[in-house]
């Protein structure tokens, strides 16, 4: 699986997030302070230029107002509809994270399958991330190719233990890298997968060797969490500054983090996976985009945006069947 995102007919300035309408209401504001003051000074010494000065300034007061009335009403807009941005061309087209360089677009998710590289399953969203996007994308390819049995391999974009769980208990098998994130990957400290999980005896092991037992429970997002700890062997521990800064380490899991340990083993257990995802998946995307000249939709709204993507997918998957099959195989299996 993998997603990539596609312009939609919509200019980078045609759309406004609820954070770029607060940043342009100030910033009118501050003009508008500016330019009442010189108004102000202008009343006072405006009587060598038959008021030609004022007036400008008055225009461009009446104006900057407008712009303001505007950029309140579609805040006002955004807050209604419970929304973060609005798009002024396309209404469906959303901003894009800014490494994507696409600007204001559409995400396009696709499930391809390894033998053959054709589409499996295709979709578009205006969802932001990819995340979430796991479970309904590789059930529906699950569906197509009429299969019991699936193995889903997505980039770390795709992580959400929730998605892990659900993947797995819709009988498909996962193969998602864990992003390693959090206060300690950003202090340079010790990776939570540096520390050891030993499930009989429900302990971690540490990179200097030590047991942490688990010595309290805490709730998150009704979501149970249990914390570990050794201030014991910490104190006395010649690592201690490359494992905390603090007292003691914790190392906090998840009530539901088995599944992401079989996830690290099965994922360990085929190291080459996750290459040869990238390779399979680039293929159409690179055709899509660079012989087929789908860099942007030509059209507008989620409805028709999707049709327009599902026929390139369409016209995808003819050009593969006819290189893996010839034509005349094809047009025989065709008629057949
Ligand atoms: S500081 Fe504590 S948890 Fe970290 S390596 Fe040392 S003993 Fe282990």
């Amino acid at each position: 699986m993998d997603g990539t995102r596609i312009k939609a007919v919509n200019n980078k300035g045609r759309n406004f997030t609820k954070n770029s309408l607060a940043k342009f209401i100030k910033g009118v504001d501050e003009r508008l302070d500016e330019y009442l003051k010189r108004l102000d000074e202008d009343d006072a010494t405006e009587s060598g230029t038959g008021g030609s000065r004022t007036k400008n300034l008055a225009d461009k007061i009446e104006a900057l107002r407008a712009k303001r009335d505007g950029y309140n009403a579609m805040l006002n807009d955004l807050e209604r509809r419970g929304e973060d941005q609005i798009s002024l061309t396309d209404p469906d087209s959303r901003a894009m994270a800014t490494h994507t360089k696409v600007g204001v677009g559409y995400n396009i998710q696709v499930a391809v399958d390894a033998k053959n590289k054709m589409i499996v399953e295709q979709a578009v969203s205006n969802q932001v991330v990819d995340m979430g996007l796991l479970t309904q994308t590789a059930q529906a390819a699950r569906e197509i190719l009429e299969v019991e049995k699936i193995d889903v391999v997505a980039d770390k974009g795709y992580f959400k233990i929730e998605d892990i769980e659900a993947c797995e208990k819709a009988g498909m098998t996962p193969y998602v890298p864990q992003p390693q994130r959090g206060p300690a990957v950003a202090k340079g400290l010790f990776r939570k997968d540096e520390f050891n999980y030993d499930a009989a005896r429900d302990v971690y092991i540490c990179p200097a060797g030590q047991t942490l037992s688990c010595n309290h429970e805490s709730t998150l997002c009704e979501l149970k969490r249990f914390h570990y700890t050794n201030p014991e062997a910490c104190k006395a521990c010649l690592l201690r500054t490359r494992c905390t800064t603090s007292s003691h380490r914790q190392v906090t899991r998840l009530e539901n983090e088995a599944v992401l340990d079989s996830l690290a083993a099965r994922l360990k257990a085929r190291p080459g996976i996750l290459n040869t995802r990238r390779e399979i998946v680039e293929h159409p995307f690179g055709t899509i985009k660079q012989w087929m000249n789908q860099g942007a939709f030509l059209t507008h709204g989620l409805e028709k945006v999707r049709a327009e993507f599902s026929l390139a997918a369409l016209v995808y998957n003819l050009r593969r069947a006819l290189n893996i099959l010839g034509t005349v195989a094809l047009v025989r299996a065709v008629r057949a």
